[in-house]
């Protein structure tokens, strides 16, 4: 891969089934942004969940971008290669002080998921089923200039007391491989939906905890179906049809406030193009 670049996007979808509108629509963001910048897009499995893996996803996500023009830069990286890094910062955040054990159940947790049962200061480490909790001082505040939404600030701590880091199976959470894989010099951008907003504060965090450099945020408007329903696997949101990739662009396009691509161009290479060369990230609706 070339090296002279210094801007790092990614696509970071999970493999647990094909690409829907919803995810088309922050692959098309992600891109743009960061090649408006001239920097490299890449694709990113986030394959640490092995329970919610549906086979034969990532052929499917790969005919997909392929199918739309949505060329990555470099090889697939995948979250499962990455250990190693995740229990390095498990250790640096434990040296620190920063983890406790968990025994809660879900529903002994508070709604935001936070445990209120003291564990933090009870002696758990000798059994088996606990998570492991990263700790947030009730003083943290964390603010991010999104390259949509504008400023933003969380009181992070007196909205959150602590979050899993690793879950009671023994698997990683998603904020903490998200939070680490996020990181410069690796990843210097990310764009993806708003329904991920909540957890751009927690991974900042942990950044700031492992001393990572936080990467530029932008959180995309979520696309809904005809009901008003966000476009979701859960809700069972249809797979995007790779026959029909200029129509699928140009609707994708048109929700992300782009201008409308003249009609000589009609293959999702020269669409996708023309989009990065007019790409203005302030007609995103918010
Ligand atoms: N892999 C997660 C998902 O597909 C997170 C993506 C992200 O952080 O962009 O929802």
């Amino acid at each position: 891969m070339d090296n002279s670049h210094t801007i790092f996007g990614r696509f970071a979808p999970s493999p647990t089934g094909p690409l829907h509108a919803g995810s088309l629509f922050a692959a098309v963001g992600s891109l743009l942004h960061v090649r408006a910048q001239g920097g490299l897009w890449r694709l990113r499995i986030d394959d640490i969940d092995p329970p919610r893996a549906a086979e034969g996803s990532v052929a499917a996500i790969e005919a997909t971008l392929k199918a739309h023009g949505l060329r990555f830069d470099g090889n697939i990286q995948y979250q499962s290669h990455h250990i190693d890094r995740y229990e390095k910062a498990l250790q640096t955040l434990e040296d620190q002080g920063d983890l406790f054990h968990c025994a809660c159940t879900r529903p002994m947790l508070s709604p935001n998921g936070s445990c209120q049962n003291g564990c933090a200061s009870k002696s758990h480490a000798k059994r088996a089923l606990t998570s492991l909790r990263v700790r947030v001082p009730p003083e943290t505040v964390i603010e991010l200039n999104d390259a949509f939404l504008g400023p933003q600030n969380w009181n992070l701590g007196e909205q959150l007391t602590d979050f899993v880091v690793r879950r009671s199976d023994g698997l990683y959470a998603y904020q903490l491989a998200a939070g680490i894989d996020d990181a410069a010099p690796l990843t210097t951008q990310v764009i993806r939906g708003s329904d991920l907003l909540d957890s751009t504060p927690r991974q900042i965090y942990l950044q700031q905890r492992l001393k990572l450099q936080s990467p530029e945020y932008g959180h995309l408007p979520i696309l809904k179906d005809q009901h008003g329903f966000k476009l979701s696997k859960q809700q069972g949101a249809p797979a995007v049809d790779d026959h029909f990739p200029v129509r699928n662009l140009r609707a994708t396009l048109q929700a992300l406030g782009q201008p409308c691509p003249p009609s000589r161009l009609n293959d999702p290479e020269s669409l996708l193009d023309w989009s990065v060369s007019q790409w203005d990230p302030l007609r995103v609706p918010r």
